[in-house]
């Protein structure tokens, strides 16, 4: 950021919390948090129940490594309890703003530092698979790092607001049995497709915790970062290794444009190798539309997953019992 970006955010800031005496007070029995991915406005909604007025900034097809906080985000952020994010460089444009939150005494929160701290973050490979230095940023696809994020926010809540410790406790237990069956769903699910065929080509990085979960070799033709655009020696050679592999398919990630993965589809098809695109778009960095299976952290993963076994033509075993939200039919319906 430039200096002048730099001092005229600091300034706003300064007039966001100088107007928080004059704006209508809020409900002062509800905390109220920023929470900047769909992921994390999800898990916190989950959570924090009827006790806390979780603000979402950023919106399905939204991708968080571009997002430039607005004005009203950053007064939004500016006069919250506290802001979670992230973490780990997702949010790219948002570095200078939390440090200026830091400084003015402004709770945030990064749901990826248990992560992180229990060293389960992975480095991130390029395309010539080079060591970038950087730790994926994309953890929560492991569903097991997400419930550590769960337990993390819970107690971070219970912190903010001590009168309800126990029931965010209890949301964040419960919540987490169920991302227990996810887990082994979505392991069994995965396990469908015959062993070496599980290669997944997307448009980024953001799987590589997903692979390692669930023992896929993963390939994006972007690098963990969308910011790091991909060039012609990228796609030639992603062109390369989807014909050395016979890799059948690829996929379209929602939060990313689709045309960089079509110029990899029509090179291989000048070079003689017929290969499809996914039967519908992979949730990468942000999750379907508020109200929508897909809009769920549980219904993004598990939509995601169906998506991978019908573009390979494989089965999709019985949904668990208890497992909320249930896939709807249309989604199921779509094989073949
Ligand atoms: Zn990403």
């Amino acid at each position: 950021m430039n200096t002048s970006r730099a001092l005229r955010l600091f300034l706003f800031i300064i007039a966001a919390l100088g107007w928080g005496g004059g704006v209508a007070a809020q409900d002062d029995d509800q905390l109220t948090i920023v929470a900047t991915t769909t992921q994390v406005h999800d898990a916190l909604t989950i959570l924090g129940g009827d006790y806390v007025d979780v603000i979402p900034l950023m919106g399905a097809g939204v991708d968080p490594h571009l997002y430039q906080p607005t004005e009203s985000d950053i007064a939004a952020m500016s006069s919250a309890d506290a802001v979670f994010y992230s973490g780990l460089h997702l949010e790219g444009q948002f570095d200078e703003v939390f440090q200026a939150l830091g400084e003015r005494s402004i709770r945030t929160v990064a749901v990826s530092d248990p992560v992180k701290q229990a060293g389960f973050t992975i480095g991130g490979f390029n395309l010539s698979e080079e060591l970038t230095n950087v730790d994926d940023p994309h953890f929560w696809f492991d569903p097991r790092n997400w419930q550590m994020s769960v337990m993390l926010m819970a107690e971070e809540l219970a912190a903010l607001d001590p009168d309800h410790a126990d029931e965010y406790a209890a949301n964040a237990e419960a919540y987490n049995e169920q991302l227990d069956l996810l887990f082994e769903w979505a392991t069994e699910a995965m396990a469908q497709v015959p062993e070496d065929q599980r290669v997944l080509v997307t448009s980024h990085d953001a799987f590589n915790y997903f692979g390692q979960a669930f023992g896929w070799t993963v390939r994006g033709l972007q690098g963990l970062s969308t910011q790091d655009e991909a060039g012609v020696a990228d796609v030639q050679e992603l062109v390369t290794f989807v014909i050395e592999r016979d890799i059948p398919v690829m996929f379209i990630e929602s939060s990313v444009p689709p045309n960089a993965i079509e110029a990899v589809q029509e090179a291989a098809e000048a070079r003689g190798h017929d290969i499809g695109i996914g039967v519908r778009e992979l949730y990468s960095d942000a999750m379907g539309a508020d109200g929508s299976f897909g809009g769920t952290y549980i219904g993004m993963l598990a939509q995601n997953v169906i998506t991978i076994l019908q573009s390979f033509g494989a089965d999709i075993p019985e949904w668990p019992e208890g497992l909320e939200p249930v896939p709807p039919v249309e989604l199921l319906e779509m094989a073949e």
